[in-house]
């Protein structure tokens, strides 16, 4: 199943914000698969379920969830930390006031949306093996801020809620985006119900470094770092690094996927480049997620993450064709 709705997009361009994030990529697949399966439909928002505070509390402060839900001044300056949007000199950088035309409470709204988005998807994968969701996958995000262009982090909001309504116990998340998932090893440092994995770019991420006591460099479960040059190696050493994490705890209730596109050879973000698999690789590494996790009975949820630029579309697409072709995008 896929879960959409143009109204779950975040187009940063209507708040002046300037990354190379394309805004309609997520449009362009469901289209594209709409042409291939004309039963599918947009999600329809207004019967999802809505993520609360309360499942907001059981992953990130009270003193976060209070400045993100404060005043104004409180929310602007969370959101300006998270997307980067003012540097060291007090400037604003990636960010032009001038083309705002929306206000950051409807950005929060739209990333809360994306968030109940990821939850409802990963809910039906549950009952029924597979889902993606064409959006989400905000894996920056601390317990304790935004970070890294996420505000809050959706993959262990819907974990913690769904072991709150007693439906999983165990879980898996497997972010394969180019850039370290460090979120969920900061916020689940000391849940031992969650394992993370995460294969990225062994430099360039975290961007100025700093310290390694820094809660950014908390290892995942399972970390696997591919140097520049070693794409040749890279879905032999997923393959080893998922084995491994299974040993540590196999048959997990669930895995959520964070698919990011940004390893891609044509992906347009200067900081994902350090790893560029052909299109021919990225759909040998979606199809081996999709078999590994198909052939354990583990129910699969994924999560869109990074991929940035005017071909980051074609790598979704290629999968999303490859599991219809599969049979797993079933009408509901
Ligand atoms: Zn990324």
């Amino acid at each position: 199943m896929i879960f959409y709705h143009p109204d779950c997009d975040l187009r940063f361009s209507e708040y002046g914000i300037e990354i190379p994030i394309v805004d309609d990529r997520a449009s362009h697949v469901f289209s594209s698969l709409k042409y291939l399966y004309p039963f599918l439909e947009y999600t329809d928002t207004t019967k999802i379920i809505r993520i609360t505070r309360a499942d907001l509390e059981r992953v990130h402060t009270k003193d976060f969830m209070n400045r993100l839900f404060g005043s104004a001044a409180e929310r602007q300056g969370e959101i300006y930390q998270c997307y980067e949007l003012v540097n060291d000199q007090g400037n604003f950088e990636r960010f032009n006031p001038k083309n705002q035309k929306r206000d950051w409470n409807e950005l929060l709204e739209t990333v809360l949306l994306q968030v109940s988005m990821t939850f409802n998807s990963t809910k039906y994968a549950l009952d029924h093996g597979f889902s993606y969701y064409l959006g989400g996958g905000m894996h920056h995000a601390m317990s304790f801020a935004g970070r890294g262009f996420c505000l809050v982090n959706d993959a262990v909001i819907t974990l913690r809620r769904l072991q709150a309504e007693g439906v999983i116990k165990t879980a898996w998340i497997v972010d394969v985006d180019v850039h370290k998932g460090d979120g969920a090893p900061e916020i689940l440092k000391d849940d031992p119900s969650i394992k993370t994995f995460s294969i990225h770019m062994k430099e360039g991420w975290p961007l100025n470094s700093g310290s390694l006591r820094d809660p950014w460099f908390i290892p995942s479960t399972v970390d696997v770092g591919i140097d520049y040059g070693e794409e040749d190696q890279y879905l032999a050493r997923l393959e080893a690094g998922l084995l491994d994490l299974e040993e540590i705890c196999p048959n997990p209730d669930i895995v959520i996927v964070v698919n990011g596109a940004d390893p891609y050879e044509f992906d347009e973000l200067p900081s994902a480049s350090f790893i560029n698999l052909t299109k021919e690789q990225m759909m040998g590494r979606d199809k081996f997620l999709y078999q590994f996790f198909k052939s354990r009975n583990i129910p699969q949820s994924y999560v869109m993450a990074g991929g940035y630029g005017q071909k980051s579309w074609e790598i979704y697409l290629q999968f999303l064709k490859y599991v219809g072709e599969n049979s797993a995008l079933s009408q509901k």
